[in-house]
């Protein structure tokens, strides 16, 4: 593919003609308001919308940047942190910064452990941290850009990481053990108690990613779900990241890093007082911060309170009840391991999972199709209320076609469900390809 090449127009073009070309683009993205798709958008229904939209205008010139010209920012930020820290059991000493994401939120935390251990253990040259293979990405990411090695350990039949190999793989380089809670491919949650008492044993960091279940672990179990320890009730764990723009129902740009304790959290901070410009300090990566991300994560905290946050959590648990539910009750797929929350994925043992998932497709959904196991992936809302029989039933017709032999296989890959035909050698290759190319003007 040649490199696009796009100019600044000349002239610019009328306000009316381009919002209406704006729109005609959206038409054909994705249509996560009828609950056709499984991931990426969290609809709580139009009334939070339009609280999150009228609250990020309000302070949309608004900048973070400098928490000194922007006081009514950092008393949000402050109070949106500390919501967070209180929900996931932090005492009075937690503390922790407002970023961008989870992928900030983890990057974040592991360049704090690694600062940390740079401090009190400056023996240490060649950090290593352990990471389960379910943990996400960001945790790869994290390794790329931080210099530190990444030892990933094989999870069990049940998809949580084995702790026997945890411990085996703790050496003298070791400063930090992730466990997720839950983990994104089958919304299990990781040994968190055992994982957090080996980290203390050896005085190291514990990081917990809680950025799917930090809006939602703590209210199921106030529900009465059988819920395992994953937070700071855990003695051990040092950080938790949490995703106000998940489960939390925030305008997207919004995530919560939280830590044990200030002594801690002053890792994480990067300061400068030599810059011509001025002295300069940073709590986290971003220089500019958008204010109506954290203006919008303020409001919807304070607009549900905990009982807005337990009707929606209740109503994401009876959606997914039901999916798993109609889903085991259709010969050939299961559900797998013992997810406890509202994040799962289905598979088969005699039934090809690209086929099914291609499909769905067919039928108008959007499905997201995993590998090692080959499986389809759900995160149910809210918003799936209305879609949960024709999901079923659709799946059940899926499947029959399947069996039939009747669905040709499109070479979808389990990247985004988006791509095709990714040859099974040097994958990493061709998708530093498919990016470079993708990310050019056609
Ligand atoms: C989404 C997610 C992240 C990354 O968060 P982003 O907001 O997409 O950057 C990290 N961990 C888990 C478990 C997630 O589901």
């Amino acid at each position: 593919m040649s490199n696009g090449f796009v100019e600044l127009d000349r002239q610019g073009i009328p306000k009316e003609q381009l919002l209406a070309q704006m729109r005609s683009l959206q038409a054909q993205d994705a249509n996560w308001k009828g609950g056709k798709t499984w991931s990426l958008v969290y609809y709580g229904g139009e009334e939070i919308t339009d609280l999150l939209e009228e609250a990020y205008l309000t302070y949309f010139h608004g900048n973070a940047l400098n928490p000194l010209a922007f006081p009514s920012l950092r008393k949000f930020e402050n109070e949106v942190t500390a919501m967070t820290a209180a929900l996931l059991g932090g005492g009075a000493e937690a503390c922790g910064s407002l970023t961008s994401g989870g992928t900030e939120s983890v990057l974040m935390g592991v360049k704090t452990a690694r600062d940390l251990a740079r401090a009190k253990q400056p023996h240490i040259t060649a950090p290593e941290m352990i990471v389960p293979i379910s943990v996400h990405p960001a945790f790869l990411k994290a390794a790329h850009y931080l210099g530190v090695k990444a030892v990933r350990i094989p999870v069990g039949s049940d998809f949580r990481v084995n702790l026997a190999a945890v411990r085996e793989a703790v050496n003298e380089n070791t400063i930090l053990i992730v466990g997720s809670a839950p983990a994104y491919p089958q919304g299990v949650i990781d040994p968190i108690k055992e994982l957090a008492a080996l980290a203390q044993e050896k005085g190291i960091s514990c990081h917990v990613d809680a950025c799917l279940g930090g809006f939602m672990l703590p209210f199921i179990e106030k529900l009465g779900y059988p819920v395992p320890p994953f937070d700071f009730r855990a003695p051990g764990v040092t950080s938790i990241s949490a995703d106000i723009h998940k489960y939390g129902f925030a305008a997207k740009g919004a995530s919560v890093i939280v830590y044990r304790n200030k002594e801690i959290r002053r890792h994480q901070y990067f300061a400068l007082a030599d810059w011509p410009g001025g002295l300069f300090g940073s709590p986290t990566m971003t220089g500019t911060r958008p204010g109506g991300a954290i203006a919008a994560a303020w409001a919807i905290l304070k607009f549900l309170g905990e009982e807005g946050y337990l009707k929606l959590a209740q109503a994401t648990m009876d959606n997914t009840r039901a999916l798993m539910d109609g889903i085991n009750a259709i010969e050939g797929l299961q559900i797998l391991g013992q997810p406890e929350m509202s994040v799962f994925a289905f598979g088969s043992d005699s039934l090809d999972m690209n086929l099914v998932g291609d499909a769905m497709e067919g039928l108008g959904w959007h499905m997201d199709l995993q590998q090692k196991p080959s499986c389809l992936h759900l995160m149910v809302t809210p918003a799936h209320t209305s879609v949960v029989e024709q999901f079923i039933n659709d799946l059940r017709e899926s499947v029959n076609l399947v069996k039939k032999g009747e669905v040709a296989p499109s070479g979808l890959a389990a990247m985004y469900g988006m791509i095709r035909d990714v040859p099974t050698e040097d994958a990493e290759n061709f998708i530093l390809d498919f990016f470079n190319d993708l990310y050019t003007v056609s």
